[in-house]
This record gives structure tokens, C-alpha cells and sequence, in this order.
């Protein structure tokens, strides 16, 4: 079976998440988004795990399902673990997902973190716990469960990060490398920049939101081929044959932290002005933050240049998120109440917002989509989309349209 996962998210009991991320929101938004299967996040938490022990129900092999809705959406149970330690010198604070193949094996995890760390003061608990000690303790409760290095360019908080990260997967993991059989892009970067990588080779490159709102759901995923189980999920990645189909990807522009730069300074600069400038900032002087492009430009082989494809190379599609399109098309905010209206009517039309971006065809987006909306549709396909690139945590701004096209297009409209 073709399906959509998407195995990252954060619940309401994690820092800066929205209050309306609970198991019944998400579910309604994973059928309404297109997403079969979603990760719960925050196993780790207390009251988010007493939730999931009410509300869910178990469905295919480790897979659950709300309890009396009849929601199409399967859970996954995931969480995310910040650990923080020294390791050869350097201070290191690296995200990593984990998955457990049942409650059983969760509740056994969550036991032995609970004795490390205050799981209760974050959906996404802090501890000092080496990264390959987590694995240890996850390989322990369960050989089926499962640890992927979260976002691994963020340049705070991921395995390969500029600022406490690692210069590979082994410098981390050790003799338990090959034990970590994939890792997260995070919203910065796409699969073509981690193409770049050799020691990424034997790895699979899987997407998935991060999501702090209900309406960010799916804006990264990963696509199966494959029988509907946590198990099913694991083995596509880990043998990365055609189970694994690919991924859904932000154009990495978008992401937070592609460029370099200071936020405070409004100082961004591409990874070669950085280079000039010796790292600093020409407004302050201080280091600037370094961003995923530059990361991967520090850590690709040499014979691997930008666009550079191996054989084994996955589809990807990358994404402008609906709402962001439909706001683009109409030239207003994207929380505005026109966009929430258009974005309910297409759903309603042409089915889920995911299969409305990426496989409904030109002629139903034309025949049932304002035209500015359909063509924005289009461009994103296309690729024909401008965008200031992100940096220092700010995100990049996607421009699809200029204000003549937005006018000529909505004229269109009126003859009909
Ligand atoms: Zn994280
Ligand atoms: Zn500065």
C-alpha cells in the first residue's frame, strides 16, 4: 500500500507547541492533510503517554488508531530526546527520534530515561545522556526500536550541526553506527544537499514535519510502498529499497537556518560571503551562526559537487505549504479567514491537501481552483518559485507571483 508518514511532530506538552495539539486534532488533521500514517510524539512525557494509553487503540502491527472515530490516520509512537553531554572535548546537545514498536517497549523506555531525566518538564526532554547511550537503552527495551538523528544539519541541535554537532555519523555512534540506518533532513536541507555526503550513503534520507501546529502537519514527509506496520516503516528504511519511495521536502531555502548569519544584526550571508568575512559578522563582528548550505559545503566530498546524483538517489517533492500558496495567490496574510476558506473548499473538492500538491492533475487544479491558486500549484511543481533564504532561525519567504501576475490572473477569473 501507497502512504504518507509523517513521523516527527510534538504534542501540547512540549515548549512553544499549540495548545490545540492533542490526539483527536490530529487526527482529524492527518485524514484532512492526506497523512496515513503521523507520529504522536513526546512518548516520553507523562501525561501525553497517559493520553496515548487512553485514547489510542492498537490497529496493524504496532500501529494505533483513535479509540471510537473511525479516522482513516494510524499513530506511530514517537518521541524526541535533546541530549547534552562532552564527548572528545566538545560541548554536544543533539535531537534524536526514537520509536517504539508498542506501549510496552515505550512504558520500558520511558522507565529508564525517567531515571536519567525530567521527562515531565518537556515533550522533548532534555538529558545528559550521550547519544550512543540513548541507542543503548532503546536496543535494550526492544531490538525493534528505533533511533533517527533528528534534523541533523540544524546548527544548534542536530548530529552534524556547526555548532556542537559532529563530523560524521561514527565520531557519534561509534561501533553502534550501523545501527542508526536513518536520518531526518530537517527543513533546511533537502535530499540533494545530503547526496553530497558519502558517509550518508548507506542511509536513508527520511522526512517529517517537526510540527508545532496542527496546520504545519505533513509540510515534510516520507512516502511508502509497503505493507501498513511499524515494522513495515522500519524495513523500508532500512533496506531503502522501492518500500521507501521517497520523501516530501521543504525547498531548503525555506528552512531556518540554510544561509548564515545574525537575525540580530539583519546580517545574511550566503556560505561564500561568510567564507570572506572569517566567519564574522560585518555589523557586530562577532562568529555568525552557520547554516545547513555551508555545513554541507564543510562535510561533502570533493568529487561531489552541488547537483551531484548517486544511483540509489530517492524522488522527492518539494513543497510550498497550501496555505502558503492559496495566501501567495490571493495577495493577503496567510492566517487570513480567505485563505482558511479556499484551503477548505479545495480540500473538500479534490481531496486531501497532499494529494491535491502532488497528484491531482493540471486540468482538475484548473477546473476547480481559483486560476491565481491552480498556477501557484503548478509553479511549485515546477520549481518556479523565488525565495529569500532563511537564516539564524528566521524562516526564507517564498514569492510565487508579483502583484501584475496576482492581477492578471485574478482577471482571468472574473471572465469566467
Ligand atoms: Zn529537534
Ligand atoms: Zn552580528
Amino acid at each position: 500500500m501507497r502512504f504518507i508518514a509523517d513521523i516527527e511532530i510534538h504534542s501540547k506538552y512540549a515548549r512553544a507547541v499549540s495548545p490545540q495539539m492533542v490526539l483527536e486534532n490530529l487526527a482529524s488533521w492527518a485524514d484532512k492533510k492526506g497523512i496515513q500514517v503521523l507520529g504522536t510524539g513526546d512518548f516520553t512525557h507523562p501525561l501525553w503517554f497517559k493520553d496515548i494509553k487512553e485514547k489510542l487503540e492498537p490497529a496493524e502491527p504496532g500501529l494505533y488508531r483513535l479509540k471510537n472515530s473511525d479516522y482513516k490516520m494510524r499513530f506511530v509512537l514517537s518521541g524526541e530526546i535533546s541530549c547534552v553531554y562532552t564527548k572528545n572535548g566538545r560541548g554536544r546537545r543533539v535531537h534524536h527520534l526514537v520509536y517504539a514498536p508498542s506501549i510496552e517497549v515505550a512504558e520500558k523506555i520511558n522507565t529508564q530515561l525517567g531515571w536519567l531525566g525530567n521527562l515531565k518538564s518537556d515533550g522533548r526532554p532534555i538529558i545528559g545522556l550521550d547519544s550512543k547511550e540513548l541507542l543503548k537503552i532503546l536496543l535494550n527495551a526492544s531490538p525493534e526500536s528505533v533511533l533517527i538523528p533528528a534534523h541533523v544539519w540544524t546548527p544548534w541541535f542536530g548530529v552534524f550541526g556547526s555548532k556542537s554537532g559532529f563530523n560524521s555519523l561514527g565520531e557519534c555512534f561509534d561501533e553502534l553506527e550501523p545501527q542508526i540506518f536513518a536520518i531526518e533532513t530537517g527543513l533546511s536541507s533537502d535530499p540533494p544537499m545530503n547526496w553530497r555526503i558519502p558517509f550518508l550513503d548507506k542511509k536513508a534520507i527520511m522526512s517529517s514535519s517537526d510540527s508545532h501546529s496542527l496546520h504545519r502537519l505533513g509540510r515534510e514527509a516520507s512516502i511508502f510502498n509497503t505493507e501498513m506496520s511499524y515494522r513495515g516503516i522500519m524495513d523500508a528504511l532500512k533496506t531503502r529499497g522501492p518500500e521507501f519511495e521517497g520523501t516530501i521536502e521543504f525547498f531548503p531555502e525555506e528552512g531556518k537556518y540554510h544561509y548564515d548569519g545574525h537575525l540580530a544584526c539583519g546580517v545574511r550571508l550566503t556560505p561564500e560571503e561568510t567564507k570572506k568575512n572569517k566567519g564574522l559578522c560585518p555589523s557586530c563582528g562577532r562568529p555568525v551562526t552557520v547554516g545547513v548550505a555551508a555545513r554541507i559545503d564543510e562535510l561533502a566530498a570533493l568529487d561531489r559537487p552541488a547537483g551531484f546524483r548517486p544511483g540509489w538517489a530517492k524522488t522527492y517533492h518539494s513543497f510550498v505549504p497550501f496555505d502558503e500558496i492559496i495566501a501567495e495567490a490571493l495577495g493577503v496574510g496567510v492566517q487570513s479567514r480567505a485563505v482558511w476558506k479556499e484551503y477548505e473548499a479545495a480540500v473538500k473538492n479534490l481531496g486531501s491537501e497532499l494529494n491535491l500538491m502532488i497528484n491531482v492533475s493540471e486540468s482538475d487544479l484548473k477546473s476547480n481552483l481559483p486560476p491565481a491558486v491552480a498556477e501557484g500549484v503548478l509553479r511549485m511543481r515546477q520549481g518556479k518559485v523565488r525565495i529569500e533564504p532563511g537564516y539564524d532561525g528566521e524562516y526564507g519567504k517564498i514569492k510565487i507571483f508579483d502583484d501584475a501576475e496576482r492581477e492578471s490572473l485574478a482577471s482571468q477569473k472574473s471572465l469566467f
